[in-house]
C-alpha cells in the first residue's frame, strides 16, 4: 500500500501508521481513528450524564402556548 492509498482520519488527519486503530466508514471512503473515537465517546458520555441529571432533577413543565399566535383569528 502506497502512502497515497493509506487511510487518513477525516477528523484529525492522522494516517494509519500514526494511530493504533483506523475504522472505515460507508464505502471505505471515510475513516476515523481510535483517538477521535475516544474523544467522541467522551463527548457522548458527557452528554448522557448531563441528560441523566437533567431528567432526574427536572419537573415536567407543560409547553405554554403564547396567547394568540399565528393561527389565532
Ligand atoms: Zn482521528
Amino acid at each position: 500500500m502506497s502512502l497515497v492509498d493509506m487511510p487518513v482520519c477525516d477528523y484529525c488527519g492522522k494516517n494509519s501508521t500514526q494511530v493504533k486503530r483506523m475504522v472505515a466508514g460507508a464505502g471505505n471512503e471515510k475513516h476515523i481513528c481510535g483517538d477521535c473515537i475516544r474523544k467522541c465517546n467522551a463527548i457522548l458520555t458527557e452528554d448522557a450524564l448531563v441528560e441523566g441529571s437533567r431528567m432526574a432533577g427536572r419537573k415536567v413543565i407543560p409547553f405554554a402556548k403564547p396567547f394568540g399566535g399565528p393561527h389565532a383569528a
